[in-house]
């Protein structure tokens, strides 16, 4: 009988057999149905054998191989399987993990899908009396008004209206208003495509001329450079020989606008976006498009990493240097790194885009491995580079925070009714509460971390796990009543402005006002329309989104990221700023940078004012070089937590001395983290590092099987290869 080897959603290093009689080897990455204890879990079948270790009286059957989906293909497996190695992390938790809820689900999936209609208005609904419609619900009225505008609305662009929008219209075909046609009817706009400036098209043609083998490109431009031209280039290549593109963006930048753009050129190309906001049904059907190889173009998060793209022909990830490409929690991969993977596995080009590469990625450059293009200017004609000053802040220090040239550059900007951009660096910024008297801090219950005031609500929160408790009248310490918000956090500077500038349209925008849905969507909206003279935020703000009228960026509190003990809150830094310089003078408008900084000496701010990557990349690549810092070494962190810090160091101890010295591999003590409590938690961790890949890996290999011994310690465990936060 057949033996079906199956990866569950079990944290246990090992894969599952199960006997099945009605099973070949082309069931492999099949969904399948398998008893698990008490319950009925489903799984994926890794393999098909006709023998195993485990005794036969012991083996039950599977229940049901789901054969209405395609199977995985081998090389997604493969996949899987490095990733599991690489990552050390249980195979069954990466192959799972991976996949849509309603894969992982032990049921069939409803494949009911019309995710690539199109809606026109029947007769009936052309003569829907629309003043019928309470005017309130603005998605009925917008959704008719755009049926009539257009020859066929399709059903993307619906969602873009609201997510209610595909409820709305399956209603309407029900009640018989709306029919769909299988192709957009009718015509599109023909997309404006402009002549490339020399640069993109010398970038371009280099990736064209070797188009159809693994190398890795890194596209280092500007911003405003045209890296996004060059990528849609790419992609009309890729549509046009039949394949398929993943382009693999950071969190925050995937906006309806980036999504606009892709589908503005490609009016006939089928686009899946993958992304977190979608729900499990859209998830499902966009990963089945691109299974199938329908969608041509898969626009996505990291994990749209592990889509299914059998006629995978270019990966592009943008801003590459983002953060948000590495997982944080359970298989804590870089979708960046998996993509370099991918790409080399299947023998085809990736690119990675950055106005301010990743000083691994520069590394890489300079060994050799990857592929350097730079884009010096920006694209767009006449556009400059904003010109950016330090304001010297060590002789002046205003009390509210706003030096006099900042100020006189704002007031500058109203008179010509351009937008300014104040930007704070939030880390280590946030307004804590504080007592002047006997400097007590308001500081989180459950996490070590200070309590960021939030004055609206006369609340203070925890930004590390969510507390939020009243602010206290009088200080709980000495009982003095004249309690002082300190440090200047967004709330503050929009207080100290709005004094300043009583007539200005102010508009704050940090975690907690995009909070609510489409607020962001709306934020940008006004920003555009020019309903927002001065506009203050934090990182948010900084990335991919062209402000045109924008000609003043006031940078405030980056000073506090210099010294900071993280060895890449330098790197974090510039890459922030020169996202935030370049949001200025975009358009026709030259733009202007203002710092305000006590060090306005330091080689970090003398790089920017000169937009100079590369002194600043060699300078901290020197610097790493003689630290023993990545990309020099390569390293690996055992984190832990309980809740004692004392369990957690006891277990990390023994960890330590489990692990046998071994040349090449240099192992840390335990220390406690830079957050130590978080959300109840007690976490420490443990630094393994060595100049060897190779020796590295094999350690972790040894070292994963001890550490799965150590059972006795009650700790929560999890490696993490190739940190980035600590
Ligand atoms: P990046 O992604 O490098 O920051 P974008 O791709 O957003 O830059 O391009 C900035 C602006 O320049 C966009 O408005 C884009 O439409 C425009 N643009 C790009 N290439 C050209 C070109 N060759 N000619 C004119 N405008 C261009
Ligand atoms: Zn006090
Ligand atoms: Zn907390």
């Amino acid at each position: 009988m057949p033996i079906l080897r199956v990866a569950l959603n079990i944290p246990l290093d090992t894969l599952f057999d199960y006997v099945f009689d009605d099973a070949s080897r082309n069931d492999v990455g099949l969904r399948v149905c398998v008893p698990f204890g008490r319950k009925k879990v489903a799984g994926i079948i890794m393999g098909v054998c006709s023998s195993t270790d485990v005794p036969l009286a012991k083996l039950k059957s599977a229940i049901h191989i789901f054969r209405e989906t395609p199977p995985l293909s081998k090389e997604l497996l493969d996949l899987f399987a490095f990733c599991a190695e690489y990552y050390h992390h249980p195979l069954g938790l990466v192959v799972t993990n991976s996949l849509p809820a309603k894969l992982r689900s032990n049921q069939p999936v409803n494949l009911k899908m019309k995710s690539h209609a199109h809606f026109v208005l029947t007769e009936t609904g052309r003569h829907v009396d629309v003043s019928k419609i309470p005017a309130r619900n603005t998605v009925m009225h917008r959704l008719l008004t755009q049926l009539r505008d257009e020859p066929s609305l399709a059903i993307q662009d619906a969602r873009q209206i609201s997510p209610r929008a595909v409820g709305i219209l399956d209603k309407w075909l029900d009640e018989g208003w709306v029919k769909t046609v299988s192709v957009a009817e009718g015509t599109r706009e023909e997309p404006e495509i402009p002549a490339l400036t020399s640069e993109q098209s010398v970038a371009l043609d280099t990736i064209l001329e070797q188009f159809n083998c693994y190398n890795c490109w890194v596209l280092h431009g500007i911003t405003g450079s045209g890296k996004t031209e060059i990528y849609l280039r790419l992609i009309a290549q890729v549509l046009a020989e039949g394949a398929q593109a993943l382009v693999l963006i950071p969190e925050i930048n995937l906006t309806p606008q980036l999504e606009a753009v892709f589908r503005k050129r490609f009016t006939v190309a089928r686009i899946v976006s993958l992304h977190s906001g979608l729900n499990d049904t859209e998830r499902l059907s966009g990963w089945l498009q691109a299974q199938r190889g329908d969608a041509q173009i898969i626009l996505g998060t990291r994990l749209a990493m592990f889509t299914p793209l059998p006629k995978l022909g270019l990966i592009v990830v943008d801003e590459e240097q983002d953060s948000s490409f590495k997982q944080q929690d359970g298989l804590r991969y870089s979708a960046r790194d998996l993509a370099v993977y991918r790409a080399k596995q299947k023998g085809i080009p990736v690119v990675l885009g950055s106005a301010t590469p990743s000083l691994e990625t520069y590394y890489n450059v300079s060994s050799g491995r990857y592929r350097y293009l730079q884009l010096r200017q920006r694209a767009v004609k006449n556009a400059v580079l904003p010109h950016v000053e330090c304001i010297d802040m060590k002789s002046d220090k205003p009390a509210n925070g706003l030096s006099r040239p900042l100020i006189d550059a704002i007031t500058e900007s109203l008179s010509r009714r351009q937008q300014s951009l104040i930007f704070i660096n939030r880390r280590g910024y946030a307004p804590v509460l504080f007592c002047p008297s006997c400097g007590w801090a308001a500081v989180c219950q459950r996490c070590s971390s200070r309590l960021v005031v939030h004055l609206q609500d006369k609340q203070l929160s925890c930004h590390y796990c969510g507390c939020r408790e009243s602010i206290p009248n009088a200080c709980p310490q000495c009982g003095n009543l004249d309690m002082m918000p300190f440090g200047r956090g967004t709330q503050r500077i929009e207080e100290a402005l709005t004094q300043q500038f009583p007539a200005a349209r102010i508009l704050r925008v940090d975690r907690d006002s995009i909070r609510r849905k489409h607020a962001w969507q709306s934020i940008l909206d006004a920003i555009h329309r020019h309903e927002v003279d001065i506009l203050i935020g934090t990182q948010l703000l900084a990335k991919g989104h062209d402000f045109p009228n924008l000609a003043l960026v006031g940078i405030l509190g980056s000073d506090m990221s210099l010294y900071s003990t993280d060895f890449r809150a330098g790197e974090r830094l510039f890459t922030q700023l020169m996202q935030v310089a370049g949001r200025a003078g975009r358009a026709s408008i030259a733009g202007r940078v203002l710092i305000q900084t006590e060090f306005p000496g330091h080689p970090f701010y003398q790089a920017l004012c000169r937009h100079d990557y590369h002194a600043l990349a060699e300078t901290i690549l020197a610097e790493r070089k003689i630290a023993d810092f990545p990309p020099y070494v390569c390293q690996a962190l055992l984190r832990a937590e309980a809740h004692s810090l004392s369990k957690v160091l006891e277990f990390l101890t023994a960890a330590r001395n489990l692990a046998q010295s071994r040349e090449n591999v240099e192992i840390f003590d335990p220390v406690p983290a830079h957050m130590v409590r978080l959300k109840g938690m007690e976490r420490a961790h443990l630094l393994v590092q060595s100049r060897s890949r190779k020796a590295m890996q094999l350690f972790l290999t040894q070292w994963c099987v001890q550490l799965n011994t150590l059972t006795a310690h009650k700790v929560r465990w999890a490696l993490d290869v190739d940190p980035v936060e600590f």
